[in-house]
């Protein structure tokens, strides 16, 4: 992925800003293709293999009505140091988007996250 569409991915999020957390996590609860799934009984057989099983979510998420909903509100809650698919990018992308979308809310939003692995930036 590009630099550039690391920020324009960032720069899609804006449009949730305003947007009060329960009102994203109710949005992603009730349209996530992973909470279908999970109560029709469809979510696939997890391995316990970090590698394995994000082949399997991913395209899952891929077919996500929600997927933006779900990363920000996954920034909000997680911020830097999420692990998993979620939304549906792998940690390399997620972790260059959310450094620009941390950067356009201004500060405004202090994800719950752990500050050495966000490398102590504040
Ligand atoms: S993007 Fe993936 S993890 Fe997020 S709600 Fe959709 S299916 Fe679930």
């Amino acid at each position: 992925m590009t630099e550039h569409k690391y920020t324009e991915m960032a720069a899609e999020l804006d449009v949730f800003a305003s947007l009060a957390d329960d009102e994203l996590s109710e949005a992603v609860r009730r349209a996530g293709s992973c909470g279908w799934l999970y109560t029709s009984g469809g979510m696939p057989e997890w391995t316990g293999d970090d590698r394995a099983d994000r082949e399997l979510a991913a395209p899952i998420c891929a077919a996500c009505p929600v997927q933006r909903e779900c990363l920000e509100s996954e920034f909000r809650t997680h911020g830097y140091a999420l692990s998993g698919v979620w939304g549906p990018l792998a940690e390399d992308d997620r972790r260059a988007v959310f450094l620009r979308w941390l950067d356009r809310r201004d500060g405004t939003v202090v994800p719950d996250r752990d500050d050495a692995e966000f490398g102590g930036q504040p």
